[in-house]
């Protein structure tokens, strides 16, 4: 949808008029252009019918060009004149931003250019929650702001202009208008005015519409709104979306991909609630949560709130020698959230960098105490903990693609793959190969290191809580630390608040990042108890790690917003109520040929095939489908956010289904 939603400094400034008066210009350009209301209060009962006074003066001035009369460009109507949400209210109706937004397309369909006009200003409040600025959202047109010359039009126009910018859209102009007319004194302030604005604002002033009355008001008016289009044209660069995509595959890496034959890439507009928006304004459901990070879902009002307000104190400043509260509450947060005995906390800017601090924390420890030959981590097969180069030497050796690496990895410890399901009975012999492994090397491991009950982007495997337990049991008869990896676990997803609460378990060390943030910034942190802190820094000894953006203020503003929501929502009731929708969504899948199993835990789904699957050419389906999911090896998986509806999760089974019964996924 092309065209600009017109939106005021305040009611009673012109808006109306100028949209008719832009309307009618884009007519007389031979343009087909369709100005409308989503939104009319005011509404007047008359013998014929509903009198919608915005669109009589749409009408008004396009008479000439309807012949046939003007279409009823109007979404929603009300006859009491106040704020929209208020007027619903009255007439014990609701407004709803993506319901208007998909009216105002229904009405735009087949026009080249659509105005569209907002009631009142931009924070309008249109129900409880939204207001004109989630609809502008949602319809992500250009803006113009139609500001009334007078006294605090300088201050109107600024904050709107500010706010709108505020919200991802592009402000394409302010069109001035005179609704009074002007005395000998006002006459410098008005020219003071329109310059300060443009000036302050960084802004176009697309018309400076004087002062009008008489006959020919309206063509004045349309006179003057021809010239707005002609600086809206001058100013409109088309952005060159397929030069843009060239150099993004010619030039530009994507995650584990080739870098001259690059996997297929689709370019996001924006992302909101679970839904992602395309470039060309196709929406997708999204089942990755940004792979397990958006728990809240996309542009949650209070992180985005709290990003923007930590913004105007401070993006960042080093962490070594200065302090600052974002980081001291996340900290305490963090304490109080994760087991009991983790006391010391060390904020790192990726999963992967808290899982190297954690390795050197734990090797640190054992030099601190004196055990100077344990110099090894022990882990299991069919494990992720990132790619940086120590926390690859504990990934899959497999998977994790070590003899690519071979002379630079350390070599560890592997036991096999834990291969006691979750969710079947638990056969004590599935510790005993790890038992002997260990027990062998003993002397010479500083650490086990696992990720608590699932195993993710090693093969989305979920095993059973006593064989965690086996493992605190078995670090502790050994003398060495459990490092646990919660950076995808972590924060609810697998209906615990910790995995590692399945098995009543408490680590030495653990990571966490991904949801930390809700999926807004890159932050992470490593936990340490009492103990490994107090040892590492006994005789003077000093954590030999500081990341450059360690303690990123804004990434932990937004961290604080996220685990402050976390905490007043219901998670667990929604975790469980989505384990629920993807057990049953998903269960007939495993009746699919190709078909290994299907697995769920808390908001996790799986589908597991016997072979590697097509990934171009499922994504290409699944976005053809409206969803968004991202398959890699043999599985299909989601892992949604919190606030993902049963429907939702059922339209990305369904296509899940659809891909493998119709072969997609070769
Ligand atoms: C994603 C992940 C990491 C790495 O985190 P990054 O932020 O990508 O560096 C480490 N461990 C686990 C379990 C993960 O899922």
């Amino acid at each position: 949808m092309n065209g600009y939603f017109i939106t005021g400094t305040d009611t009673d400034v012109g808006k109306t008029l100028v949209t008719a008066a832009l309307l009618r210009a884009l007519l007389d350009r031979g343009e087909s252009a369709l100005a409308v209301k989503p939104v009319q209060t005011g509404c007047t009962e008359t013998g014929t019918g509903l009198l919608v006074p915005d669109v009589e003066i749409y009408a008004r001035l396009a008479a000439p060009l309807f012949p046939q009369g003007y279409p009823h460009a109007c979404c929603r109507t009300f006859i009491p004149a106040c704020s929209p949400h208020l007027a619903a209210k009255l007439a014990g109706e609701t407004l709803d931003a993506d319901a208007l937004a998909r009216a105002v397309r229904e009405l735009a369909q087949d026009r080249d250019t659509v105005i569209v006009e907002g009631a009142g200003g931009a924070a309008v409040p249109l129900n409880q929650r939204q207001t004109m600025f989630d609809l502008m959202q949602r319809l992500d047109l250009p803006v113009i702001i139609v500001a009334d010359n007078k006294l605090g039009a300088v201050n109107h126009a600024l904050m709107t202009v500010e706010a709108v910018r505020n919200r991802g859209l592009r402000v394409a102009g302010v069109v001035m208008t005179n609704t009074t007319p002007a005395t000998d004194e006002d006459v410098s302030l008005r020219r003071d005015n329109v310059e300060t604005i443009a000036r302050h604002g960084n802004i176009s002033i697309l018309a400076d519409i004087p002062f009008l009355s008489g006959p020919d008001f309206d063509m004045e008016l349309v006179r003057h709104a021809a010239q707005a289009l002609n600086v809206l044209d001058a100013n409109d660069r088309v952005p060159d979306t397929a030069d843009a995509m060239r150099f993004d595959r010619e030039h530009v890496w994507h995650p584990y991909t080739s870098a001259t034959n690059p996997l297929p890439t689709a370019r996001v507009r924006s992302a909101r609630g679970v839904r992602i928006v395309l470039e060309d304004g196709r929406e997708l459901i999204d089942g990755m949560a940004s792979w397990w990070c958006a728990i809240h879902g996309y542009g949650h009002p209070e992180l985005d709130a709290a990003a923007r307000a930590q913004l105007g104190r401070m993006c960042h400043v080093m962490f070594g020698g200065l302090t600052h509260a974002p980081a001291i509450e996340l900290c305490r947060t963090l304490c109080e959230m994760t087991p009991e005995s983790l006391e010391h906390v060390f904020l790192a800017d990726s999963g992967s960098v808290s899982v190297e601090a954690a390795i050197k924390m734990a090797l640190q420890y054992m030099q601190a105490d004196g055990q100077t030959k344990r110099t090894k981590l022990f882990t299991v097969r069919g494990g992720y903990h990132g790619d940086t180069c120590g926390a690859m030497s504990v990934c899959d050796p497999d998977n994790g693609m070590h003899h690519l690496f071979s002379g630079l990895l350390p070599q560890q410890i592997f036991a096999p793959r834990p291969d006691c399901a979750f969710h079947e009975p638990f056969d004590p012999a599935s510790l005993d190969e790890a038992a002997h492994i260990l027990e062998q090397n003993s002397e010479h491991v500083a650490a086990i290191i696992v990720e608590p009950i699932v195993q993710g982007a090693g093969g989305m495997r979920f095993y059973h809580p006593h064989y965690l337990k086996g493992l605190r049991e078995l670090a502790d008869k050994h003398g060495v630390l459990l490092i646990l990896d919660e950076i995808a676990t972590g924060f609810g997803r697998t209906g615990k608040l910790f995995a590692c609460e399945w098995s009543n378990v408490e680590p030495d060390i653990m990571c966490v990042g991904k949801a930390l943030s809700g999926g807004c910034m890159t932050l992470a942190a490593t936990l340490a108890t009492r103990r490994v802190a107090h040892t590492i820094s006994a005789d003077g000894g000093v954590f030999m790690h500081g990341p450059t953006f360690m303690g990123n203020p804004l990434a932990c503003a937004v961290a604080n917003a996220s685990l402050g929501l976390l905490r007043t929502t219901d998670w667990k009731t929604r975790v469980n109520n989505i384990e629920t929708w993807l057990n049953e969504s998903l269960a007939p899948c495993r009746s699919l040929p190709g078909v290994a199993d299907v697995r769920v835990l808390g908001a996790i789904g799986v589908v597991e095939m016997n072979e590697a699957v097509n990934v171009a050419r499922l994504q290409e389906f699944f976005i053809e489908k409206g969803v968004w999911l991202r398959p890699f090896g043999r599985l299909i998986y989601m892992m949604p956010a919190y606030v993902m509806a049963r429907n939702e999760i059922g339209q990305l089974a369904a296509t899940v289904f659809e891909a493998i019964q119709t072969n997609r996924h070769r």
